[in-house]
């Protein structure tokens, strides 16, 4: 396969016009996670709207970074969710490539959890064991064997486990490339048409989505517009998913970078429920050559993507105390997303109870790129009444959302 990365405004979907006034399936919202729903359900055969108020990936998809890790999962039930999205993550690179030419830019580099202290050693040993427990394959590494994976690693640094089914995307060129690969599979794409208002009808049996251009009735209708998604169903539900944000430095430094690296500690961040700001080292080399340095979490509202320069500064220190040679870098680039997290820190993926119609598929808050093609199957497969192959009581919105 001949890799092709284009920019992501070369790979913009043109707008659709033909849509008729009723579809199997309407999906709302062109992230990651809208795009594999839609994608999903269009191989399928069925006829699929999907609407965007902007462009694709122009929401969290389009201000993340492209972790597919299996390490940082905070319960089984996403665990599961997010194996067999690897895998799916895996076959679509392909799918994608021969129905789109776009290239998704799967890697299955690995991942490296470190523990800086004593503290951190036990807290990753202990998560290492239960790891194991679940089947995820690792190698426990200590001084000159953690060197050896990752040369350029501070010396002071002396434990971690690598993970070597951890891989990454590009998730703007995969968000595209799913909306490319429904569009060639015939599903309608408005692009820059929010949503302005949901009707239900038949006791919650369908629904009718109206644009200021389309009206279409559905008996299937997929709401995956992330953080926006409280706003976009209230008056038909109080919806708990809260926008948790996160700032990106992107940087070129004389360093490499082989694996995904991320501190022990990120994980704790992952399945806290705090709202403060909280730091932990997370440092990513991209095909293009840049190197992302992350992850922040603080609690926020969905209109807010500013990058505040503080946070900015402690991500950089915290990514220096593992790659101090990060200190001769160039920072070029910064961005803000909005992660959508559920009160129990699993996805929200399946019926609202009591309105059969209304699909949820949200709540994915740093998971959503590993967990947007198994969401976009499941929802799929809940459609068609296909058998679902992990245990998805635990993702079903009835344990969040009364009737
Ligand atoms: C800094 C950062 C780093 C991250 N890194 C990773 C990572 O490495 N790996 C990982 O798995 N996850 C990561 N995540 C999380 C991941 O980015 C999100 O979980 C994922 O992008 C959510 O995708 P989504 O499709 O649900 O939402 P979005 O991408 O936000 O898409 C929602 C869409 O709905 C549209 N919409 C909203 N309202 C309307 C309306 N009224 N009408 C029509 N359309 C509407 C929006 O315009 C938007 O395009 C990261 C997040 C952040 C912030």
């Amino acid at each position: 396969m001949t890799p092709r990365s284009p920019a992501p405004q070369e790979v913009e979907v043109r707008r659709a016009v033909d849509v008729g006034h009723s579809a199997a399936a309407v999906v709302i919202g062109a992230g990651i996670v809208g795009a594999a729903c839609a994608y999903a359900l269009a191989i399928r055969g069925l006829s699929v709207v999907l609407v965007e108020r902007d462009a694709p990936a122009r929401g969290t998809s389009g201000a993340c970074e492209g972790n597919l890790v299996l390490w940082d999962r905070p319960t089984v039930p996403d665990l599961e969710l997010t194996r067999w999205s690897h895998r799916r993550w895996e076959e679509l690179s392909g799918e994608l490539f021969d129905a789109t030419g776009l290239d998704i830019e799967f890697d299955r580099k690995g991942s490296l959890m470190l523990a800086q202290d004593e503290a951190t050693l036990a807290a990753a040993q202990a998560r290492c064991a239960w790891l194991a427990e679940q089947g995820v394959p690792h190698e426990w590494l200590d001084g000159a064997a953690l060197h050896e994976v990752e040369p350029d690693l501070a010396p002071s640094i002396e434990h971690g486990a690598l993970f070597p089914m951890d891989s990454q995307i590009e998730p703007r060129i995969a968000t595209a490339a799913l909306v490319a690969g429904a569009r060639a599979r015939g599903t309608a794409v408005l692009l820059h048409e929010p949503v302005t208002s949901i009707e239900l009808r038949d006791d919650g049996r369908r629904a009718v989505v109206t644009t200021a251009e389309h009206v279409v009735e559905t008996p299937h209708l997929v709401v995956a517009a992330g953080v926006w998604t409280p706003r976009l169903l209230a008056g038909i539900v109080d919806l708990p998913v809260s926008a948790r944000k996160g700032q990106i430095a992107v940087v070129t430094a004389p360093i490499h970078v082989r694996h995904k690296v991320m501190e022990a500690g990120y994980a704790g961040t992952v399945a806290s429920s705090a709202g403060g700001l909280q730091i932990a080292a997370v440092v990513e080399s991209t095909r293009s050559g840049s190197i992302l340095l992350g992850s922040s979490r603080l609690l926020t509202d969905p209109d807010d993507r500013t990058v505040d320069v503080d946070v900015l500064g402690r991500i950089v220190a915290r990514a220096l105390e593992f790659f101090p040679g990060l200190a001769s870098g160039r920072l070029f680039r910064s961005y803000a997303g909005l992660r959508p997290m559920s009160p129990d820190h699993a996805p929200l993926v399946g019926p609202l109870p009591g309105r059969p119609a209304v699909l949820l598929a949200t709540g994915h808050e740093g998971g959503g790129v590993m967990m947007a093609a198994a969401t976009g199957e499941l929802i799929a497969r809940r459609v068609t009444g296909e058998p679902i192959p992990v245990p998805d009581a635990a993702l079903l919105p009835d344990r969040l959302v009364a009737a």
